[in-house]
């Protein structure tokens, strides 16, 4: 596993609160110092962990857990959402134009992993994309044409010329492939350099003379922290399209790597995993997380929180006497689960029994929901202005009739009616009260 310190400090910080038995302030302050002390090793920036840990402490302390979480599940939500959050934004989807050679650029210092990753891509690549090419215009390390031939073998052509220029190498090969329509081509260069300047002067010349259409970023994921500075200056100089963070099977400092190239705004692609082709994944923040929290039951519960808090907010409106189109969505959606609010809804006298005679049809309920997606903000807020010709809008809008839409207009005034008549705010907040919702 990728991370095994990391993950295994975690794990034991989330199981040691587990364990205990009043989750209180100190309890969470316990957790909090576990938590840093893992992320800290993992060479995570300092003022990272304490924004992380201050928010976690923050909300761990304030929000409510909804009816049927305990404070504890709260906690381990909410640093499963913050250390998500750590690792940046989920990468954009790969869409490669499938109409022309799509040109991608793999730049890095020497060293990083360029020439391991352009192979693992190139597999990766060719799995999905059509035919695939590599230009190897590294003419510091001639060897690494024969390193990434030794790689991929017959699988993909590796494009070479003896020449001292690498623009020299790469044009005639993207002219080659173009030629042959290949659907990727990918170039892998050299990095060393006597001086920053220099190598970002190079860059440049790369990137103005092949105009490609993805630079990917390779970088070194054993630097651990130093990721930042990298990312930032390769980021100066060219627009970098995806980093690959390499090395991270065994690199004590992986997790600063990749919360470094977080910090930096560059939304991490791959992640490499090893020295063989099949050792390069697609990196997902959220299933990044999951897995190093241990698996499944971590996202499952974040899941169900997430649903609950819905539901709960959804009641407290109810509660207060408001009720517009976008809660009523939001209730046509419950209605079709089972959850607190069912529960709830059966404790109001009569309310139960009126629901199950309005006889819901699920079909129905979807076309409901469709005609409310294609309402504006402004008249899901406020209902009272959908007439004439903004129901002919909307109905276009979802495909279905006028006569639709004035249906389940009819029906949300219905079921305002009833939540009007069948709840009073008192009545609700007593109920709410007894089921742990509100205080
Ligand atoms: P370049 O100089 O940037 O082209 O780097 P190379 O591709 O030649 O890689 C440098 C060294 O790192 C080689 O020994 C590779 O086998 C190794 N390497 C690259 N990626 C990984 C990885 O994800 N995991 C491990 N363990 N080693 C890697
Ligand atoms: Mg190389």
């Amino acid at each position: 596993m990728v991370l095994d310190k990391l993950s295994s400090s975690l794990r034991n910080a989330v199981s040691k609160l587990r364990g205990k038995p009043v989750i209180d302030e100190a309890a969470i302050m316990d957790f909090l110092r576990d938590v840093q002390r893992a992320l800290l090793e993992g060479d995570v920036n300092v003022k990272l962990v304490l924004e992380l840990s201050k928010k976690v402490k923050e909300k761990a302390l304030k929000e409510k857990a909804p009816p049927g979480f305990s404070r504890r599940d709260l906690a381990v939500k909410i640093l499963y959402e913050e250390l998500t959050d750590l690792l940046g934004k989920r990468p954009p989807s790969l869409e490669l134009d499938g109409k022309k050679t799509n040109v991608i650029l793999v730049v890095g210092i020497e060293g990083s992993g360029k020439t391991t990753t352009v192979a693992k891509l190139a597999h990766w690549f060719s799995k999905r994309y059509g035919k695939v090419a590599i230009i190897s215009s590294d003419v510091i390390r001639p060897a690494s044409r024969l390193q990434i031939e030794q790689m991929v073998g017959n699988e993909v052509p590796v494009f070479w010329k003896d020449s001292k220029d690498p623009l020299d190498i790469m044009k005639t090969g993207i002219e080659r492939f173009r030629k042959e329509k290949y659907n990727v081509v990918l170039i892998d260069t050299a990095g060393r350099h006597k001086d920053e300047e220099g190598l970002m002067k190079e860059m440049i010349s790369y990137y103005e003379t092949v105009k490609p259409d993805l630079v990917l970023l390779v970088i070194d994921g054993t630097i651990g922290q130093e990721a930042f500075n990298q990312a930032k200056a390769f980021a100066q100089s060219i627009p970098i399209g995806g980093v690959i963070v390499t090395k991270l099977d065994g690199a004590a400092k992986g997790g600063g790597a990749l919360s470094a190239v977080a910090a930096a705004g560059a939304p991490i692609y791959f992640i490499g995993t090893g020295e063989k082709l099949e050792d390069l994944e697609r990196f997902d923040p959220d299933s990044f997380v999951s897995r190093l929290l241990g698996g499944g039951n971590i996202v499952e519960l974040a899941k169900r929180m997430e649903e609950a808090f819905k539901e709960t907010a959804l009641l407290e409106k109810i509660s207060k006497g408001k009720f517009d189109l976008e809660d009523y969505r939001e209730y046509l959606k419950q209605l079709t689960k089972a959850g607190p609010l069912d529960k709830l809804l059966e404790m109001i006298p009569g309310l139960g029994s009126k629901l199950s005679n309005m006889e819901f049809d699920p079909k129905e309920m979807r076309r409901w929901m469709a005609i409310i997606d294609s309402m504006t903000m402004e008249e899901r807020r406020n209902p009272s202005i959908i007439r004439g010709s903004r129901i002919e809008r909307i109905a276009r809008g979802s495909g279905v009739t006028a006569k639709d839409v004035r249906r389940l207009l009819k029906s949300y005034g219905q079921a305002k009616k009833m939540m009007e008549s069948m709840s009073s705010p008192a009545k609700m907040r007593r109920l709410m009260r007894r089921m742990g919702i509100s205080e």
